[in-house]
């Protein structure tokens, strides 16, 4: 379309990110208040719930994905989005250094953007604790990118154990899938991959399938740490039956191209290094501050000893400042880093910008009303009349309350067909693990889908996948 110009009598908000709250965000606000600016160096909304799922090629990863442009087409006013990442934030000139990461560049690679109103959504990165080895021979399950790595690797690896004349000690590397982390990710990825094993592979090569092994690796006493005890051991048992090892209390210490070292607690006390070879490795042991969220923190005194993320008020305001907000993974406010909470908070966020704006425009109704109350004293009566109602809609827009979470439960796939939920409805708890969750997990994330299109993509993926089994062809 045509190049539109910014209003200069509106305030510029530029918003980072286009993730679960950032994404949440454009889609309530009223853009016509504003000029709005996304910046993001991903031109798409990722639904992360359903990555796991593409690891295997059980959902195909454009199934979940959806255009932010075709999202922001949508929207009343026009809206500017620039692929780019944000490298800094100038607090004091109120101006973004964007830099253009991508493949393809022009002769403007890097520039400065000025804000009114700045939102924060860049989300998180991967922690590695600086784990030798971690970066240079490890998966992450984050991306699209990751997911499509992953995919790959799986059928590379059996693949090549399957080609002739491999060692026994060979094919049992290669067969051996590590996941670190048993967090839900880890406990997700574990359960697709053996659905993917038990449905698929073991058919489609028979000969190494009971070569194939699972490995879990968590360093606490128990996966899902956030989940109940019943669903803890709920999942571990389902993981017992379905022959995924779950080895708790051990701490990944070390990795390199074919081995992972860990040290495993004793009951009594004592410690046990160990040494296994494996063929992939994923490695899902939580979130890491993002450098350009560490840096804007290092340029904020309020923040100096906040270390997750940026420390916001209960109006998701960054602390030590004034025109600075943060929403998801890369906001402190007290909630766990989960897209349920990220996608409150940007629904939030947008109503409050929807709300100063219309106060904006009522106060200035009411100083043009009171300055012709002096022009035009005939018509006092009908003029008081009408400031006194703004004034009342005033009242009751800006009473804003701060923002409050609202825990619709958790949800997590463990595999066989099999979910577990803690979910708490009419004030009752509710805990459940099963195949009924397991309908109910998928029929949650269907009506969690986007758009229509994701929803008819993932389905068409599930039926597919039934039909057909996955498919195996390497990219
Ligand atoms: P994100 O969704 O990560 O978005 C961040 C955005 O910022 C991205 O668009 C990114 O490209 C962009 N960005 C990055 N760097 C920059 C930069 N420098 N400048 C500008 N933009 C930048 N949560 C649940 O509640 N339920 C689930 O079932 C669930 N399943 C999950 C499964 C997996 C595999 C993973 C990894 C996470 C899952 N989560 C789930 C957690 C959830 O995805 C995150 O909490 C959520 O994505 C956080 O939203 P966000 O907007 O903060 O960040
Ligand atoms: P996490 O932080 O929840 O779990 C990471 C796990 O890795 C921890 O249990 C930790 O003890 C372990 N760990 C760390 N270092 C280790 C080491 N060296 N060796 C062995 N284990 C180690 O991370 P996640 O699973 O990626 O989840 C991140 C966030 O996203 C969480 O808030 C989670 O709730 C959310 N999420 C939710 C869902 C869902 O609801 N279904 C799915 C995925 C992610």
């Amino acid at each position: 379309g045509p190049q539109v110009e910014p209003d200069p009598s509106k305030k510029t908000l530029v918003v980072l990110g286009t993730g679960w709250g950032s994404v949440s965000l454009l889609k309530k606000l009223d853009t016509e208040h504003y000029n709005v600016i996304v910046i993001s160096p991903r031109n798409y909304f990722l639904f992360t719930p359903l990555l796991p799922s593409c690891t295997t090629g059980l959902i195909e990863h454009r199934s979940i994905m959806e255009p932010i442009r075709t999202i922001l087409r949508h929207k009343k006013a026009n809206v500017k989005f620039y692929e780019a990442e944000a490298s800094s934030v100038d607090p004091e000139r109120k101006v973004v250094r964007v830099l253009d990461t991508s493949e393809i560049r022009g002769d403007v690679i890097e520039t400065e953007i000025p804000y009114d109103m700045l939102v924060v959504g860049v989300g998180a990165e991967n922690a590695t604790f600086g784990i030798p080895g971690v970066r240079e021979h490890t998966c992450f399950l984050k991306e699209i990118g990751d997911a499509q790595r992953i995919r790959k690797k799986i059928m590379d690896c059996v693949e090549t154990a399957a080609f002739k004349g491999q060692s026994q000690e060979e094919i049992d590397r290669l067969l051996h899938m590590v996941v670190v982390g048993g967090g839900p990710t880890g406990v997700e990825f574990a359960g697709e991959l053996q659905d993917f094993f038990e449905e698929d592979i073991k058919k489609l090569i028979p000969d190494i399938a009971d070569r194939f092994r699972v490995t879990l690796i968590e360093a606490l006493p128990n996966v899902l740490p956030s989940f109940s005890k019943q669903l803890i051991e709920y999942t571990e048992s389902t993981f017992k039956e379905e022959k995924i090892d779950i080895m708790t209390k051990t701490m990944v210490k070390k990795v390199t191209d074919k081995t992972v070292e860990a040290e495993i607690s004793k009951p009594d006390g004592s410690r046990e290094k160990i040494t296994l070879p494996y063929g992939l490795l994923v490695w899902a042991t939580g979130n890491a501050v993002r450098p350009v969220v560490k840096d804007l923190m290092d340029r904020i005194p309020a923040q100096k000893d906040s270390r997750r993320g940026l420390a916001v008020n209960e109006y998701l305001v960054v602390q030590g400042t004034r025109d600075i907000w943060a929403v998801g993974d890369c906001a402190v406010a007290g909630y766990a880093p989960t897209a349920q909470v990220a996608s409150q908070e940007g629904n939030f966020l947008a109503g409050l910008f929807n709300n100063m704006a219309r106060t904006e425009v009522l106060e200035q109704r009411v100083r043009e009303l009171s300055g012709s109350l002096n022009l035009q004293p005939g018509n006092a009566a009908e003029i008081s009349k009408e400031i006194e109602e703004h004034e009342r809609q005033l009242r009751r827009i800006k009473d804003i309350k701060p923002f409050h979470y609202s825990h619709q439960g958790s949800l997590a796939y463990i595999g066989s067909e099999k979910a577990v939920a803690d979910v708490s409805w009419f004030n009752g708890n509710l805990a459940s693990g099963g195949s009924l969750t397991f309908l109910f997990w998928r029929s949650a994330y269907l009506s969690m889908c986007f758009s229509t299109r994701n929803r008819l993509l993932v389905i068409n993926d599930w039926v597919k996948s039934k039909l057909f089994g996955r498919d195996v062809s390497r990219e």
